[in-house]
């Protein structure tokens, strides 16, 4: 079974959401993935890393970091931030639900991640921060496509 693993660890500015997402995607590219199955991780990993910087850390810049790991055709990405973590986890996560209303936020954070990735756990204390762990399976589609 083929087992890697990669870890980034960068501020939380908004610019950096770009690189990080782009960084999983050419990580994940050893599973021969479908332009799909990137896509989708991409929206994903880009919806937890908007969240750690925006209501973890409210503007403060500190650190977040991502870590991806592939065990055999499963991919699992981590974000995690040191920020005012989530008072109610099932409640945040719940489709519409936001605590950003008077900005352009749609609460639609969690719904997203949990649409286009197989798996998706959160962990999270107030005071301490928040742990996103989400896995795929890359390349189940694959085996029909190439019939
Ligand atoms: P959208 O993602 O659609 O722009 P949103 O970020 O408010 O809106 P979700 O991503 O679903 O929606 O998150 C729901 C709520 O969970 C947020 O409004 C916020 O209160 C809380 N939350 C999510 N991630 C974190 C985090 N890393 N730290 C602290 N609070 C968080
Ligand atoms: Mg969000």
């Amino acid at each position: 079974m083929q087992q890697n693993e990669m870890k980034l660890e960068f501020d939380s500015r908004s610019c950096n959401e770009g690189f990080v997402r782009v960084a999983v995607a050419a990580f994940m590219t050893q599973l021969n993935p479908t332009l799909e199955e990137v896509a989708d991780v991409k929206t994903a990993v880009s919806e937890a890393v908007t969240n750690a910087i925006l209501h973890g850390y409210e503007g403060a810049v500190k650190k977040v970091t991502v870590t991806c790991r592939i065990a055999g055709q499963v991919l699992e990405v981590r974000v995690e931030d040191q920020g005012k973590g989530i008072p109610d986890v099932e409640k945040a996560m719940e489709p519409l639900f936001t605590t950003k209303g008077d900005s352009d936020r749609a609460g639609m954070g969690f719904a997203f991640m949990e649409a286009f990735m197989d798996t998706l756990k959160v962990e999270s204390q107030v005071g301490k921060g928040t742990c996103v762990t989400m896995t795929r399976q890359i390349g189940r589609e694959n085996k029909f496509e190439r019939q």
